[in-house]
């Protein structure tokens, strides 16, 4: 066990580690923050930042120097950093986890290998290759690169054959091409694994995002959701034992026709589980750290009878929550406003 009082490193500046630097404060640790960005809001909230690239070897030995565990909140942090740091530290979730998670076509192979579905696949190299996919999979179709998307970045809808050569002009390179299922609902499984292999898992919110950003999380989920949580949830629970996986594990689903069809991983905190700050009895940050840090993981029930995140996105306006009842306001201390930035998020309990 790591016992409170002890230094958890963050690789990645940005809300997820703003908000599990709070839960960590909670618990008596203090959190040690390393990232490159000039401005870092979890740095805000956290006891130390380190300000250095990934890859800056000095900057690193002294991170791992200082630190009793690391853990990420990005999965687009490279490999390399994460495997040095793992062969000196305690590093949760495993350097492995986040090998799958950061490229598609591994990711895909991984989940159909544990039986998961995702959309039908293939892999993209060139044009040609393309070609022969839109064949196979038919339009409409969504071409993603392999590595470093997030909130829909790195993808491009081919609405039809004759959008080929635009999103590969857009895309270009390793990617993959996905057949688009027409859903009715999305939605995400949380799950935390303690050291000891024990888990507990989050109810499924029902998630929309609107031009690829997550706009709000619900819960209780749709009929349809629920009646697909119980073969998304043995599944997620089945990646987290095959990678030996520590923290909080967030995997994404569509409502298929068959059964759950899976999106994505994410090996850690996940947008769609900020609703569990206020309503859920532990937090997914808090189970994060606990997790990371050999703790007993605690309960995950709901707080309410229903339970509403929404994200406050752009210019959003946030004033409006202050007084709307049962509302918690959360923003993320990001100076500057961007259109599709993440500012901050609101969550709503019905008791
Ligand atoms: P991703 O970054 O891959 O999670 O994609 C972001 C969002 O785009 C998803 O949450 C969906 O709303 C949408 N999307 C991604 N892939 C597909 C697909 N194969 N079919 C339909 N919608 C998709």
């Amino acid at each position: 066990m790591i016992a409170p009082g002890a230094t958890i490193g963050i690789l990645g500046g940005g809300q997820l580690g703003r908000m599990l630097a709070v839960a960590a404060a909670q618990l008596g640790y203090r959190t040690h923050i390393l990232a490159p960005d000039r401005e870092s809001v979890a740095a805000q909230t956290a006891s130390s930042l380190t300000r250095a690239e990934y890859d800056d070897r000095d900057a690193l030995a002294a991170f791992a120097a200082a630190c009793d565990v690391v853990t990420y909140e990005f999965e687009n942090v490279a490999l390399g950093p994460v495997e040095w740091l793992a062969e000196r530290i305690p590093v949760h979730p495993a350097p492995a986890a986040l090998r799958v998670a950061q490229e598609r076509v591994a990711e895909k192979r991984f989940v159909e290998g544990l039986g998961g579905r995702p959309a039908p696949w293939a892999a993209i190299a060139s044009r040609a290759d393309l070609a022969a996919a839109l064949e196979r999979i038919g339009t409409p179709a969504i071409l993603k690169t392999v590595r470093f998307g997030y909130d829909g970045k790195g993808q491009t809808v081919i609405r039809e054959p004759a959008d080929a050569d635009a999103a590969w002009d857009a895309i270009g390179g390793p990617s993959v091409l996905e057949g688009f299922i027409a859903f009715a609902h999305e939605f995400s499984i949380l799950i935390a694994r303690g050291s000891d292999g024990g888990t507990v898992r989050y109810d499924a919110p029902d998630n929309v995002h609107v031009d690829a950003i997550l706009r709000t999380s619900t819960l209780p989920a749709a009929a349809a959701v629920l009646a697909q949580v119980d073969e998304a949830t043995a599944l997620a629970g089945r990646i987290a034992d095959e990678l030996g996986y520590v923290g909080v594990l967030a995997c994404e689903f569509f409502v298929g026709p068959d059964g759950p069809v899976f999106n994505e991983m994410a090996p850690r905190v996940h947008n769609s589980g900020h609703w569990t700050i206020e309503g859920a009895e532990t937090s997914q940050f808090e189970n994060h750290i606990r997790a990371i840090c050999g703790l007993p993981l605690g309960t995950t029930a709901l707080t309410g009878r229903q339970v509403t995140m929404r994200n406050l996105i752009g210019d959003d306006p946030w004033d409006g929550a202050l007084t709307e009842p049962g509302a918690h306001l959360h923003l993320y201390g990001k100076g500057a406003t961007r259109p599709g930035r993440k500012m901050g998020h609101v969550t709503t309990v019905t008791r």
